[in-house]
């Protein structure tokens, strides 16, 4: 297997980093070397954030009709397109997760990009005819600036392309620092843009650890706005950072997802909902349905449907075609994972299925784990209040609308919830009374660019996709123009 070596995008074109020092990226699934990223500095994110200050001051991008930025990130999105195969195999293998959800995941990059090139042409402000006879007030949006952008590991491309191409569209330049676990996809595109015509210095990436080059962008004096997917715990502590030059900041976090199920649903559709839901990305998903909230009557005939369909869930490697789930990013998150495993066992949760590491042939050499559920699970428990990020459901049963919507909100986080009922008027009244800043009914994890998308509470700051999404990386100015002739303030003093 041939390593790919990686150096920085900056300014247009590759650069070495300044250290020489690379980071190795192994297979989570079998160990095999993968990929050198350059192990980036707080020099080479200066080199970038100049190249992008100077873009953004000096290039033609900023001023460029929406019309010709349009055309622009459209044939980033052919080349992208048209790359998908070779990009879904290196988003699959280092990230771990099966071939076939990487290729989703960089279709669904490609939607973003051409949504956000055709809401860049719709980017407009106001005028006001009725501040008085002889002015006009005009509310102009202009982009926030350069745009500093940290992203995570579970879905490179996703949570990239849910900022990048709205940050673009809004005018603002832009200096990368992917997860150094999942560089390659971030630097492949940067050379695609290039050739789609996006001018040099608007998309810069910088690889290596938050430690070297994620600190250096939050204090850099030239960043105008940090734009941060990944961890509460690292988010909040961009913010604090942020706050001493008062940088723009906008914050995706963690989540703890509830599947509320009622009685009188569609139970065959709510079971294929709930699984996917906490299984898809081996759980490794900011709005994993981690809890199923069950009703009681119900409960019993629903978590055995579960458990027989979880039995037959396919974990394999990342490059199997039939993989429904696949290795976990790290042993340092396995670990975490397998932790919880102990954790709800010890706190006296009941494993209802697997509870265990899968390694079963080829998976011997991984980081794998079986699909787990547990049952008698209350919420004092930890497994039921913390992030596990891992393919692990806790089962809480309720009997009342009121105390399922408790249980649901039952958390510091409130990124996304599902809910499923045929009673329209209990899927309406529980939907708006669930903390989140998206509600699925009668599905999960179903959605469209039109949507915003973004937390509630502790899940994040800010929205991304829909208007919301462009509108996050625009200043508001008011400009109050006084037409005809002067009219003095203070008479006395012409
Ligand atoms: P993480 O917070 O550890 O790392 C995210 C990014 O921040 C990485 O690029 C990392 O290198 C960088 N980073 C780490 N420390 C930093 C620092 N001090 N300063 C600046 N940058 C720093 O998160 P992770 O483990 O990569 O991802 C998992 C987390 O991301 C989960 O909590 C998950 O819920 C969350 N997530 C949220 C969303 C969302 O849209 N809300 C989407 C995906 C993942």
């Amino acid at each position: 297997m041939t390593v790919r070596s990686y150096v920085h995008f900056i300014d247009g074109a590759e650069r070495p980093g300044a250290s020489g020092e690379t980071i190795r990226r192994h297979s989570p699934a079998h160990g095999a070397a993968l990929a050198d990223f350059a192990a980036g500095t707080a020099e080479d994110l200066d080199a970038a954030v100049r190249a992008a200050r100077e873009a953004f001051e000096h290039g033609p991008w900023r001023q460029m009709p929406a019309t010709q930025k349009a055309a622009i990130l459209n044939a980033w999105g052919d080349l992208i397109a048209a790359d998908l195969e070779r990009l879904a195999v290196i988003e699959a293998e280092e990230s771990g997760k099966p071939i076939r959800f990487a290729r989703g995941e960089i279709e669904h990059s490609v939607s973003m990009l051409r949504y956000a090139a055709a809401l860049g042409m719709q980017l407009h402000g106001e005028a006001f005819e009725n501040v008085g006879p002889q002015a006009l007030g005009l509310v102009s949006r202009e982009p926030r600036g350069v745009v500093g952008m940290i992203v995570p590991w579970n879905f490179p491309m996703v949570t990239l392309f849910q900022k990048l191409p709205y940050a673009l569209a809004a005018g603002c330049s832009v200096v990368v620092k992917p997860s150094e676990l999942t560089s390659g996809t971030a630097l492949e595109v940067a050379k695609l843009a290039i050739r789609a015509g996006l001018p040099k210095g608007v998309y810069n990436v910088v690889t290596g650890t938050g430690g070297a080059v994620g600190e250096a962008m939050t204090r850099h004096p030239e960043v105008d706005m940090i734009s941060f997917t990944g961890s509460t715990k690292v988010g909040k502590a961009i913010a604090r950072t942020c706050a001493d030059s008062v940088k723009r900041v906008a914050l995706e976090l963690g989540g703890k997802a509830a599947n509320v199920v009622f009685a009188d649903a569609d139970l065959d559709a709510a079971v294929d909902g709930v699984l996917f839901g906490y299984v898809l990305n081996q759980g490794e998903e900011c709005v994993c349905g981690a809890r199923l909230l069950i009703e009681e009557s119900v409960a019993d005939a629903f978590v055995s449907r579960l458990v027989e369909r979880t039995r037959k869930i396919r974990t394999g490697l990342p490059l199997d075609e039939d993989a429904d789930q696949a290795a976990m990013i790290h042993e340092a998150q396995f670990d975490q994972v397998m932790d919880y495993l102990e954790i709800g066992k010890a706190e006296g949760a009941t494993v209802a299925v697997g509870g265990g590491r899968a390694e079963e042939g080829a998976l011997a050499k991984g980081y794998f784990v079986m699909p787990t559920i547990f049952t008698d699970v209350s919420p004092d428990m930890r497994i039921f209040r913390e992030e596990i990020f891992g393919p692990v459901l806790t089962v809480t049963t309720f009997k009342t609308v009121d105390e399922a919507v408790t249980l649901a909100n039952d958390t510091v986080y409130g990124l996304g919830n599902g809910l499923w009922t045929k009673d329209l008027d209990k899927a309406i009244l529980v939907a708006r009374r669930l903390r989140s800043g998206t509600v699925f009914v009668n599905t999960f994890l179903e959605t469209s660019v039109q949507m915003p998308f973004g937390g509630f509470k502790q899940s994040g700051i800010g929205r991304e996709n829909g208007i919301d999404g462009l509108l996050e990386y625009t200043e508001v100015k008011s400009t109050f123009i006084k037409l005809g002739e002067r009219n003095a303030v203070l008479p006395h003093t012409v």
